[in-house]
């Protein structure tokens, strides 16, 4: 996990958050807003708290909040889930798919394959696990994975296949064509799905399709997700996991012994910001869009060849037209040529793969819009 000359601490998240608070350059690189979530939700954690929600909550989470989740998934999505049995409040999406992995995986002999780019914690936790990691490469520019190659990963070692759609760092949302492809391959070779879906609401040209909801695929899968990216909350670190019974209880033998639980008065505010109106939830995805719209026009302005993404909070880029050869050192100078921080998409590589994404960057659009105008305005001197 740890590199030897100690590269892989902290998270390339944290240090690039370092980097931006260092040289005073705007940071478009860890995935936060920089705007809070609904005043009505902070003020149900606050009334929590004077309420005396103060002790530890149950280990599945507070009932209100199971209900709240199944609630959410049956309005959304149409899943049935019984609260008590299939739903389990976590440390965030993190420690659901850090318990879930845990949990999932037997010993090294499993496989679990993942799209890559992937999302940092993914190898960390297979690695944890004891497993080994087998990634299905998505290339630039539409990140869709080949049918064939992703057919070709998964075989009858594999004890997971983890899907994250809408997809961090692409901002890809996978076609039906891959959801389908993934149902059956783990139907023929007997493997569950582990999917992430904490950029649910942020999907672009919605709706968002759950691969649980996939005939065939619900008795198979565990749904991750998180209300960090819902309610922009991520510092709250409140997530769940949902799916068959006897999985979810899997997942609590292992969660409980991570952490036992998590901050309890976050449970009640979280179960009232789940049941707001549609409304809510349909607007935060347009104006996450019309924010990667108007980072799009900057970055195209400034000469980078700009991606499409179709949710998330996040635009890749080729920095290739604006002369980068190595995204790593174009980021570590980009605070000093122009301000603003990315992320190279080579740290979401795993080392044999990184000269594969060696010009790509990522941008976060989930910042105030002045912050997006300034943004454009300062990597314009880069053209
Ligand atoms: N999965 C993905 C794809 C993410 O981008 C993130 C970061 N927000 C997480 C999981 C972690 O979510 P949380 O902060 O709820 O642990
Ligand atoms: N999910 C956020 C991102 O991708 C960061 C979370 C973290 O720092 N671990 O930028």
């Amino acid at each position: 996990l740890v590199a030897p000359d100690g590269s892989s601490v902290p998270t390339i998240f944290a240090e690039m958050t370092a980097l931006a608070a260092a040289t005073g350059a705007l940071n478009l690189g860890q995935g936060f807003p920089d705007e809070d979530g609904p005043e009505i939700v902070v003020e149900a954690a606050r009334r929590a708290i004077a309420d005396g929600v103060n002790q530890y909550a149950p280990g599945r989470g507070f009932p209100d909040l199971l209900a709240a989740i199944a609630a959410h998934q049956q309005r959304f999505y149409g899943l049935e889930l019984d609260p008590a049995r299939q739903v389990l409040v976590t440390v965030g999406a993190t420690e659901a798919l850090s318990s879930t992995l845990l949990a999932l995986i037997d010993g090294p002999d499993d496989e679990v394959v993942v799209f890559e780019p992937y999302y940092d914690s993914y190898a960390a936790c297979v690695a944890l696990a004891g497993a080994r990691l087998v990634p299905v490469p998505l290339r630039w520019p539409d990140f869709q994975p080949d049918l064939e190659v992703l057919a070709s990963a998964v075989s009858d070692r594999t004890r997971v296949i983890l899907v994250n759609d809408p997809h961090n760092p692409t901002g890809t949302v996978f076609s039906h064509a891959v959801l389908e492809e993934v149902v059956r391959l783990a139907h023929r070779h007997d493997a569950i799905i582990v999917t992430d879906e904490v950029y649910e609401h942020l999907v672009f040209d919605g709706p968002h399709v759950p691969i649980a909801t996939l005939p065939g695929a619900a008795e198979r899968t565990l749904s991750i997700s998180s209300a960090g990216k819902t309610f922009s909350l991520t510092g709250w670190k409140t997530g769940w996991v949902t799916g068959p019974a006897p999985l979810v209880s899997a997942v609590l033998a292992v969660k409980q012994f991570l952490t036992y639980v998590g901050g309890s008065p976050f449970q009640p505010a979280i179960a009232a910001g789940l049941r707001l109106p549609d409304a809510f939830f349909a607007s935060i995805a347009a104006r996450m869009k019309a924010k990667a719209d108007l980072l799009g026009t900057g970055l195209r302005a400034a000469g980078f060849d700009v991606g499409t993404p179709g949710g998330s909070y996040f635009t890749v880029v080729d920095a290739a037209p604006l002369g980068a050869v190595d995204a790593d050192a174009f980021c570590r100078d980009l605070p000093l040529r122009a301000g603003v921080v990315g992320i190279p998409l080579t740290a979401f590589a795993s080392p044999a793969h990184r000269a594969d994404y060696a010009t790509l960057v990522r941008f976060a659009a989930c910042k105030r819009v002045e912050v997006l105008e300034d943004a454009a305005r300062r990597l314009s001197a880069l053209s």
